[in-house]
């Protein structure tokens, strides 16, 4: 049988939700919010080993670690209250050091070596995938992340990074709901207007900084403009990774960046040619006014006078010599 003061404590407990520090946890606010506002995935470079080792005990972590075992594994390295430091210098939709906003999940994965034949990157294997998709929808759907903002480290950091590569199944994660995806039909329609005329860059950087990269708008396909563009394509056209601003990007980005039931878009103007020097026009010549044409005076035929045909010469006069008469001596 209990004491009266037990039963007493044991009301006041119930009574007044006291949480650790003596804070009064009593009443609940309604306006509130996660301060996750992205997902960021990167692969490790590293094989597991030494992934866990680098993400445990260097400066480098990440919320998460999806290992590449045949049943993979998750660790949890980070609590989801704290920051990680897996984003460095960053930006994506306005929003920069992406560290203080994100939880940040590193997988397993050799990253990518070059060799004679050209880069080669590595796979992600299905399994891995398999673990992947559930732990995104489950951060997501705590956080309230909304499919833009689940991101690539190459997304928010491309002219320092390309992970997690143009392998990463992204279209995967799209059809599970997690990322945009642009309709392919729409991708089509708007095709046959690029195809005609392909944008300028100055359109190209306005897009891609529509879509969520941070890039100077220089108007000029520059490297950095170029780099912007194979991280794009990255993710969404991973067969041309070049970085050419060709009429299928194009047409990606316009989906990507008008709602879905905007109209085509108009044929972009041509970009702007070599400029070349203009001569200015010559003044035209003033017409000369046509002279008066002086007439000649016309020279009286002069009548030559006709000269009387030589008359024939007289026939010359043969002495006449009679016949059979002495020389003359
Ligand atoms: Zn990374």
């Amino acid at each position: 049988m209990k004491s009266l003061a037990a039963t007493l404590l044991i009301a006041l407990l119930a009574g007044c939700a006291t949480a650790p520090g003596g804070i009064d946890k009593t009443y609940t606010a309604k306006g509130q919010a996660s301060r996750v506002r992205f997902l960021v995935l990167h692969y490790t470079v590293a094989d597991k080993p030494a992934s866990i080792k680098i993400l445990t005990q260097q400066q480098v972590s990440a919320h998460y670690l999806l290992t590449d075992d045949t049943s993979p594994t998750v660790y949890g390295l980070v609590d989801e209250t704290r920051s990680a430091y897996h984003a460095g210098n960053s930006s994506w939709r306005g929003y920069t050091q992406l560290n203080n906003s994100s939880i940040g999940i590193e997988i397993v994965n050799a990253g990518w070596k070059d060799t004679p034949q050209g880069r080669v990157y590595a796979p992600f294997p299905q399994t891995q995938i398999d673990a992947l998709i559930p732990l995104v929808k489950d951060i997501v759907a705590r956080h309230g992340i909304l499919p833009e903002n689940v991101v690539g480290h190459s997304d928010i950091a491309p002219l320092r990074k390309q992970d997690p590569g143009p392998l990463f199944p992204w279209y995967q994660l799209a059809q599970a709901g997690l990322v945009v995806w642009p309709d392919a039909n729409r991708v089509a329609a708007v095709r046959q207007v690029f195809d005609v005329q392909t944008p300028d860059a100055a359109w190209f950087q306005k897009k891609l900084a529509s879509h969520g990269f941070a890039l100077a708008q220089t108007g000029l396909f520059d490297q950095p403009t170029k780099t912007v563009i194979a991280a794009f394509q990255m993710k969404y056209r991973p067969a041309n990774i070049a970085g050419e601003p060709d009429a299928e990007t194009a047409a990606m980005l316009e989906v990507l960046t008008t709602p879905a039931n905007a109209p085509l878009p108009p044929v972009p103007p041509a970009p702007i040619p070599e400029m070349r020097p203009v001569q200015p026009e010559q003044p035209a010549q003033p017409i000369q006014p046509l002279q008066p044409v002086q007439p000649q005076p016309t020279q009286p035929v002069q009548p030559q006078p006709v000269q009387p045909a030589t008359p024939p010469a007289p026939p010359t006069p043969v002495p006449y010599t009679p016949p059979n008469t002495p020389p003359v001596a």
